[in-house]
């Protein structure tokens, strides 16, 4: 088997398998790299986890960055 590495973007959002202590389970991308930021959507927090964590800790990908933009209203 061949692990197919996540694709990750800022902007991003997550919902990661165990929610953080505020209760959310939905974060964003906010950092890339060997580490990869995460902002805790309900309380802002920011985490930084290693790239492997992260593909381990996510249950679903919510929304792409490029997602986002066709979903805001240009009004
Ligand atoms: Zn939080």
């Amino acid at each position: 088997m061949t692990p197919t590495p996540m694709h990750l973007d800022i902007g991003d959002r997550l919902r990661l398998r165990k929610p953080h202590p505020c209760g959310s389970y939905d974060w964003q991308v906010v950092r890339l790299g060997a580490d990869i930021g995460l902002r805790c959507e309900k309380c802002g927090r920011r985490i930084l986890l290693p790239r492997a964590e992260v593909e381990r800790r996510t249950r679903q990908v919510l929304s792409r960055a490029m997602d986002t933009d066709t979903n805001t209203p240009t009004s």
